[in-house]
């Protein structure tokens, strides 16, 4: 792609799936824009999206194949991971090999994944990342609908009166759909409620806020399912006409009732009544879902309790109304889509169907296909590990670290004989790869993906792939070649394969099957090259730009007998036991994406948080001896991890939440997946990532330590550590079990030294505190500060030295006291990452005179980009309010 000419792709973030203008510029870099056209965004892009520009760097990317640890031809690697697939068949069967995928991988990719797995090896064994992600709401739509449906679009978020989002922290984690809301409460006074144990951003932001107790969430919709029933609210026209099963799953309602849901939620009664209240009185209701829903042991029950309610009301598939899954992925949907899951077939048909496995074995013209559902997530790692399964092929994922009882994951992969990975960049799964397959990133390749909302777009390519890096498809397709099954995975572009997909889809299916585009199936190149984004179905013959699509206001489900289903779901509560008296709970903060191989790479997005954190109540905090922003210990039966206790009143007592992100590569001991217990829902084998009962414990720290070094150092001397970008070299978070001797020796290892080096260092008598600073030239080297207790040192300005030509005199002693002078700006923590403003400059323009958000935007433009941290500069305003009338 010539530089200036803006390309249209999508962004490879979040289930959003904005549209993104990317265009590379004369010295190398690439500007990014949000597409205006793009109807998911508009235009808008959020703090990851925006950086996306930044994280397109060569550092850690994989260029060449590998063969156990050194560099091989394409040839040599393609050749082994055949040989090695097809003997592993011959000798054990299909069922003893398996590949594992993920949510980042395009349609097309996934679709010849799949092919290649259940066509023509034989056996279901390929499961994907997306498994710990919306398996139960898949499960829950199918229980429902008999097909994996989502019934609404975005704009139905638009044009609700109220909108519920239940275990959504939709600020952080969807951040554009959550402006468009917040855009349309503005124009008619949307009633936004947020069910979710945690006080998040999005709870703050929201009209109501239930704070249930984890994993009551059945019995809250069971109660609201009771209570509709009661003021006879049921739409009886729809229920009758429409569905099946309303006796058995409204007994299990009466059963629990309000007494039930009061008990189960240990809501005041007052709160569960406004909310029962307001869903009963709002016609126009969307209940949105994510994570806190389906990363559960009972997730699909409470996917299914939710949409017992909407089809009881008949408030589903029409404007402003619906049950509604947000996927985590950017193309999670797409992998559905294509049956990239254990349990399902191609094309949305259904793996335990004789006649529809027929219907795609003829298709493909393969010599078998899969006849039972393969292994799903969480057993697969676990067939690895007893070595069922002796032959693994990873594509763009980390289980190592995503995984629950990721130790176990790591001793599955070290112990199985044959393990491939291909992937963008090295992780903590590729130190376990026999053979390493560079695949192309983001921006290098082409084909489409499908948002939350049923949308295909298109992801293009507007750089060369770097070193030897190749397509995820055309590497399936050259092994699937050397496995002897050239004549099926001969397709020269992705629109070969995305033509065949569609085509599958619509083949036998006369509106029989919801996922349909059969237009599609004649696509030229040229016309593939253009797509521009669609919803789905579009069935042969229909326009692509056709008007939004819904599903089941009229009926017309795909059960056997084309009503939706009420299911009965029994209430669930989360036992803990004495031993592990706490409820660990996982998920995503504003400015990190899975295990961070992407965001990580960008100082912005590592400002807002630098290091893993454990958010835990006071109380808990205390009666554990744990003090604020000192370091803890989470201790569960599977593993434990160590990471930066934030004491907060936002976390319900009796649960502690860390963030999924970070691994061994940014951190000592902080994999937070070595602490999940990997039990999951029994239907849609989703484990529970959110519900792990744990104990908490200080962490016996005899220093701490804070460093900012110009260059990444080859070796952390530390019992815990946290090492993050910082704009001109790198930020450090370091802790000690035991005392250091000689400081000194300690800093010159960590930040070097040489007779060109001109060092400044400081240390009280007993070399508690010890503070130094190395220059070469007027330049900053590197800074540490080590202290009995957490550093205290302004860390914003301290980073900001490594960028600074120039540092003499004063300003060097200045940097060793570690905080500013007067006469000197802080920023303080950075909030808004999009425009690297902190939370001092927020304090400074409130102080002046900003009272509301808009007007800190004015002055600063703090939050006026993605909106995600409108919320925390809310928080700043009213603490600065607060103060002064103290
Ligand atoms: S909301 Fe943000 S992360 Fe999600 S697709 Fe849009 S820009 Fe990407």
């Amino acid at each position: 792609m010539a530089s200036g000419t803006p390309t249209r792709t999508t962004c490879p973030y979040c289930g959003v799936g904005c549209g993104v203008l990317a265009t590379p510029q004369e010295d190398g870099s690439v500007a990014i824009k949000g597409d205006e056209q793009h109807p998911a965004n508009y235009g808008r892009l959020c703090s990851k999206g925006s950086a996306l520009g930044e994280t397109l760097s060569l550092d850690d990317r994989l260029l060449y194949p590998e063969v156990d640890g050194r560099r091989a031809a394409w040839d040599e690697a393609l050749d082994l991971v055949a040989r090695r697939f097809s003997e592993t068949i011959i000798e054990h069967g299909p069922e003893s090999v398996a590949i594992y995928g993920s949510g980042q991988l395009l349609t097309e990719d996934y679709y010849v994944a799949n092919k290649l797995m259940k066509g023509f090896i034989g056996a279901a064994n390929i499961d994907t990342n997306s498994r710990l992600c919306m398996a139960s709401s898949v499960a829950g739509h199918i229980r429902a609908f008999g097909s994996d449906t989502v019934p609404g679009t975005y704009e139905d978020l638009e044009e609700a009166d109220l909108v519920v989002l239940v275990g959504s922290n939709m600020t952080w984690c969807h951040p554009v759909l959550f402006q468009r809301l917040l855009a349309a409460r503005e124009r008619r006074g949307t009633k936004i409620v947020v069910v979710d144990p945690r006080r998040t951003v999005t709870a703050e932001a929201a009209d109501l806020h239930l704070a249930i107790a984890p994993n009551s969430d059945v019995a809250l919709f069971l109660g609201l399912f009771d209570h509709l029933d009661r003021m006879g609210l049921g739409d009886s026209a729809y229920v009758d006409g429409h569905t099946s099963g309303l006796a058995e799953a409204l007994g299990a309602a009466r059963e629990c009732g309000f007494p039930g849901a009061l008990s189960a939620t240990r809501l005041p009664a007052e709160q569960l009544r406004e909310f029962y209240t307001l869903w009963s009185r709002s016609e126009r209701v969307v209940t949105a879902y994510s994570q806190g829903v389906n990363q559960s042991v009972v997730g699909t029950d409470k996917v299914n309790a939710i949409i017992n309610c909407h089809l009881f009301t008949g408030r589903i598939g029409r404007p402003g109304m619906g049950p509604f899954s947000l996927t985590g992925q950017p193309n999670a949907m797409g992998g559905r889509e294509v049956g990239g899951l254990a349990n399902m077939l191609a094309a949305h048909l259904d793996i335990n169907s004789p006649s529809h496995r027929e219907l795609v074995q003829a298709f493909w013209g393969s010599p078998g296909i899969a006849e039972r559902p393969g292994l799903k997530a969480v057993d697969l790692f676990r067939a690895v590990g007893d070595g069922q399964v002796k032959a693994i092929w990873i594509m763009g994922t980390n289980p190592a670290d995503s995984l629950p009882d990721a130790d176990a994951v790591q001793d599955a992969l070290r112990s199985c004989p044959f393990v491939v990975v291909s992937d963008v960049t090295r992780t903590d799964t590729t130190r376990h790869a026999h053979v390493l397959l560079p695949a192309a990133g983001w921006a290098e390749k082409s084909g489409t993906v499908t948002n939350s909302e049923r949308r295909i777009s298109r992801q293009r390519s507007f750089l060369k792939a770097p070193g030897e890096a190749r397509p995820d498809w055309r590497i399936i397709c050259d092994v699937a070649a050397r496995m002897g099954f050239a004549e099926a995975f001969d397709y020269r572009s992705p629109a070969e394969i995305f033509r065949e997909h569609a085509a599958l889809s619509g083949i036998a299916n006369d509106g029989t099957r919801d996922f349909d585009i059969g237009a599609c199936a004649e696509l030229s190149e040229s016309a593939y090259d253009m797509l521009a984004p669609f919803q789905w179905p579009r069935r042969q013959g229909q326009a692509l730009d056709d008007a939004t699509t819904r599903f089941f206001a009229e009926g017309g489900f795909y059960t056997p007998d084309r009503r939706g289903r009420f299911v009965s779901t029994p209430v669930a509560l989360q036992a803990v036991s004495p031993e592990f008296p706490l409820i660990l709970n996982t998920g995503r903060i504003r400015d990190q994406w899975h295990t961070m191989t992407r965001t990580a790479k960008t100082p912005r997005l590592m400002s807002h948080y630098a290091e893993s954190f454990c958010e835990i109540h006071p109380e808990d905090a205390e009666e554990a001896g744990i003090a604020p922003a000192t370091l803890m210990r989470i201790v569960s039966p599977q593993g434990a991890v160590v990471v930066r206790a934030l004491v907060t009143e936002r976390q319900q007592k009796g649960s502690v939440f860390v963030p999924m992100h970070w691994t061994d590569q940014q951190t000592a001991q902080g994999r937070i997946g070595a602490a999940v217990h990997p039990s999951v829902d029994p239907i849609s084998g989703q484990p529970g990532l959110k519900l792990s009962g744990v104990r908490i414990e200080p962490f016996d720290a005899a220093w701490y330590g804070f460093a900012v070094l110009r260059n990444r150092p080859e070796v952390i001397a530390a019992d815990y550590w946290a090492l993050a970008r910082a704009e001109g070299g790198w930020r450090i978070e370091l802790a000690g079990a035991e005392p250091v001797e000689d400081w000194a020796a300690y800093a010159a290892d960590l930040v070097g030294s040489g007779e060109n080096l001109e060092t400044l260092s400081y240390s009280d008598q007993d070399q508690a505190s010890f503070r130094l600073a190395t220059f070469s030239g007027d330049a900053l080297l590197g800074a540490l500060f080590i202290a009995p207790r957490p550093v205290a040192v302004s860390r914003t300005w301290a980073v900001e030295h490594l960028s600074a030509k120039e540092i003499r005199g004063t300003e060097r002693l200045r940097l060793l006291s570690g905080r500013p002078g007067a006469d000197q700006a802080d920023p303080g923590p950075i909030v808004c990452a999009c425009f690297s403003v902190g939370a001092n400059q927020i304090a400074a323009a409130v102080e002046n005179g900003a009272e509301t958000v808009d007007e800190v935007g004015q002055s600063l433009r703090a939050g006026t980009n993605c909106g995600s941290c409108r919320v925390e500069i809310r928080r700043l305003i009213d603490a600065a309010a607060l103060k002064k009338a103290v």
